[in-house]
């Protein structure tokens, strides 16, 4: 069996090799693009519960599961991979071999009340 490490890295290596490129939005969402495909866009939002630390990904294309099955801290598609690998880069999330993908002590500290409020 995969671990969810490998599958987040595996995702994440074919939407880089498919061309795909994440922005981030101005209401802090993430938009994911394809280079291969022209006009094909993919919309990523995330939050976190509470006090979990661990952020749910919500990705609106057909790969990526009804929101009420998203596995906190985990990525269901490719497009939510690389959401998640982009706000590594921004020091908001980082990787955690036991809970998946969580939010940092940076994101943390700007809560206000939840980081990911606006993002
Ligand atoms: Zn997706």
């Amino acid at each position: 069996m995969t671990s969810s490490l490998e599958s987040s890295l595996a995702a994440e290596t074919r939407a880089v090799e498919e061309g795909h490129r994440a922005f981030v939005q101005d209401d802090g969402s993430i938009r994911v693009v394809s280079d291969t495909r022209p006009g094909v866009a993919y919309h990523i939002t995330f939050d976190t519960l509470g006090g979990d630390q661990r952020i749910r990904f919500w990705c609106d294309c057909p790969a990526s599961p009804h929101h009420s099955r998203t596995q906190p801290g985990h990525v269901a598609c490719k497009h939510e991979a690389l959401a998640a690998r982009r706000l590594e880069r921004e020091g908001l999330a980082r990787w955690d071999p036991e809970a998946g993908w969580v939010i940092t002590d940076k994101a943390a500290i700007t809560r206000r009340p939840d980081p990911f409020e606006r993002l």
